[in-house]
């Protein structure tokens, strides 16, 4: 099921036919009507054949999503939006050396690999997917992280007399938080495998939407594209992984019982369930969850 309302600045939900059909009810739109048509195009939910990215979204979302009627605020798919657009452009540049876009199935799952064949070099067995996201998050990818570091001065006056000094420093030797993405990836590479391509490497190009901000430097993000080497996830793993999360929702979605909860992972440590996600307020978790955070603001 599609998202049924819009969620209007002023906190009001108001159906999206309304909105769309009949005018905004505040007078003046929001933002352009075509953006809030591709906004509401953009959040249909099919019953049918889970994808590839609705099995890597924790089931209890993705079954409330689909079968509960929810509002979307247009401002937050935004970002959402920006990544279908360089979709887009990509598409329009390719030669008979690569693939785009081809939606490709198997008993468990569908997913539309970005692009394929000679990406980056000679190399015709390249599998890559676009990506627009933030510094915060391209600075986990690359494996960096802050730590406080003694400057070797020590605080001469104060409460703190006597104690050493520290200032937070860079460092760029961490693990590299790409467990989403490589689970996408590499569940195209055995998809195209099966029809029978060769994916020999795969890279993430991601795009930094916040890169010109000094929020960006201050995380050692000093371009604003970078590619990013995805390494290979064993195949019987992922399968196993991929069937289970589509049996979950499936049978969810055939007896109407609301699936456990999102992992620890999916849900973000419960970021998501506090602020980002839609069908929080039909999840005993999201409600409680907002319900600590209204009693710790007042
Ligand atoms: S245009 Fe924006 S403010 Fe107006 S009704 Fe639609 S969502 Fe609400
Ligand atoms: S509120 Fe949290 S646990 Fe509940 S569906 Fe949303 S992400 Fe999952």
């Amino acid at each position: 099921m599609p998202a049924t309302k819009f969620s209007c600045p002023d906190g009001q939900e108001i159906p999206i036919s309304g909105c769309l059909e009949d005018g905004c009810r505040c007078g003046t739109r929001c933002m352009f009507l075509p953006t809030l048509r591709a906004v509401a195009q953009s959040s249909d939910r099919k019953l049918d054949e889970p994808s590839v990215t609705e099995l890597l979204t924790g089931t209890r979302e993705v079954f409330l999503k689909k079968t509960k009627d929810y509002a979307i605020n247009p401002e937050d798919a935004l970002y959402a939006l920006q990544g279908q657009g360089i979709h887009g452009i990509h598409e329009k540049h390719i030669d008979g050396d690569i693939l785009a876009e081809v939606r490709l199935k198997d008993g468990t799952t569908s997913g539309k690999f970005d692009l394929y064949g000679q990406l980056l070099d000679e190399d015709t067995g390249t599998l890559g997917d676009l990506k627009v996201t933030s510094s915060y998050k391209l600075m986990r990818a690359l494996g960096y992280y802050k730590k406080s570091v003694p400057t070797g001065e020590f605080y001469k006056t104060g409460a703190k007399k006597g104690q050493p000094k520290y200032r937070q420093e860079l460092f760029t030797d961490g693990v590299r938080y790409v467990m989403d993405w490589a689970l996408q990836l590499n569940y195209y590479r055995i998809l195209l495998e099966q029809q029978g391509f060769e994916v020999k490497r795969m890279f993430i190009q991601a795009i930094c939407r916040d890169g010109s901000l000094r929020i960006a430097a201050e995380r050692g993000i000093d371009r604003n594209v970078y590619i990013i080497p995805i390494n290979k996830i064993s195949d019987q793993w992922l399968i196993r992984y991929f069937k289970h999360k589509a049996k979950a929702l499936k049978e969810a979605i055939a007896t109407g019982e609301i699936p456990k909860l999102c992992s620890v992972r999916e849900r973000w440590h419960d970021k998501k369930c506090q602020s980002y996600c839609d069908v929080a307020d039909y999840c005993d978790h999201g409600q409680a969850i907002k319900q600590a955070m209204i009693k710790k603001a007042g």
